[in-house]
C-alpha cells in the first residue's frame, strides 16, 4: 500500500521508511505535488496533527499521517508545548533563541521536569465513497520524560535537544547522539505505534 507522511522533512521520512520496510511505501508531500506549507493554526498538538492529515485527505483522497510534536515544561503549565517551534517569536525554528528564552524563564526555579511528547494522526482512506465525507481519525501519541539542564551541552540534533535531559541519562539529547536518542525518543516511541498498527491493518 501507500500513505503519504505530512511533511517533507527528510530524517523523519528515512526514519518512517526504515522502520516500515518495503510493503508500505511512504509518500512525502513533495512526491504528492503538495506545495502547500499547511497552516498548523490549532491550539493542541492533536489539532495540529489532525489538521495537517485532514488537509491531505480532503484534497488528494489518499491515506495520510501526520505529526506533530512540543515540548511541555512542568513549571511554565506546559508551555511552549504546542509553541515550541516560535517560542522566542519571529517566523519560529529559530533553535538558539528558543532555548535562551526557555533557560532564561526557567532561572531560579527548582522544578525543571520537562517531557517531549509527540502526537500523530493517521487517517485511512476508506474503500467506500459514502463513508469519505467522514474520515476515521486515528491518534498515537509517544513521550519521554526528563529535565530542562541549566545549560547547552552537546552538538548532535536539533531544536532543544542541547538542554533536554531523558530520564535515567545524565546526558542531553545532544550529547547522546541520535542513535541512542532515536530509540528512546518520544517520537520514536510515536512512530513504534504508528508502524504497529499499519504493519497489522495494512501490511498487503
Ligand atoms: P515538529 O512538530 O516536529 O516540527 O516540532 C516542533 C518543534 O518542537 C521543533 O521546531 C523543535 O523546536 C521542537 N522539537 C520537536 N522534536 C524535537 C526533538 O526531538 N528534539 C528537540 N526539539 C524538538
Amino acid at each position: 500500500m501507500k500513505i503519504v507522511f505530512a511533511t517533507n522533512n527528510k530524517n523523519k521520512l528515512s526514519e518512517i521508511r526504515e522502520m516500515l520496510g518495503s510493503s508500505i511505501e511512504v509518500l512525502s508531500l513533495a512526491d504528492i505535488n503538495c506545495h502547500v506549507d499547511i497552516p498548523e493554526t490549532g491550539t493542541t498538538l492533536e489539532e495540529n496533527a489532525e489538521i495537517k492529515a485532514l488537509y491531505v485527505y480532503d484534497h488528494y483522497h489518499l491515506s495520510v499521517f501526520a505529526d506533530d510534536t512540543g515540548l511541555e515544561v512542568e513549571a511554565l503549565g506546559g508551555a511552549p508545548g504546542v509553541y515550541s517551534a516560535r517560542y522566542a517569536g519571529g517566523k519560529g525554528h529559530d533553535s538558539e533563541a528558543n532555548m535562551s528564552k526557555l533557560l532564561a524563564n526557567l532561572k531560579d526555579k527548582a522544578n525543571r521536569k520537562a517531557r517531549f511528547r509527540t502526537v500523530i494522526s493517521l487517517i485511512l482512506a476508506p474503500d467506500s465513497a459514502e463513508t469519505a465525507a467522514h474520515p476515521q481519525v486515528l491518534r498515537f501519541e509517544g513521550v519521554c520524560n526528563g529535565q530542562i539542564t541549566q545549560e547547552r551541552q552537546g552538538g548532535e540534533g536539533f531544536g532543544y535537544d542541547p538542554i533536554f535531559m531523558p530520564d535515567g541519562y545524565d546526558k542531553t539529547f545532544a550529547a547522546l547522539g541520535h542513535t541512542v536518542k532515536n530509540h528512546i525518543s518520544h517520537r520514536a516511541k510515536a512512530v513504534a505505534l504508528l508502524v504497529e498498527y499499519l504493519k497489522k491493518h495494512c501490511d498487503k
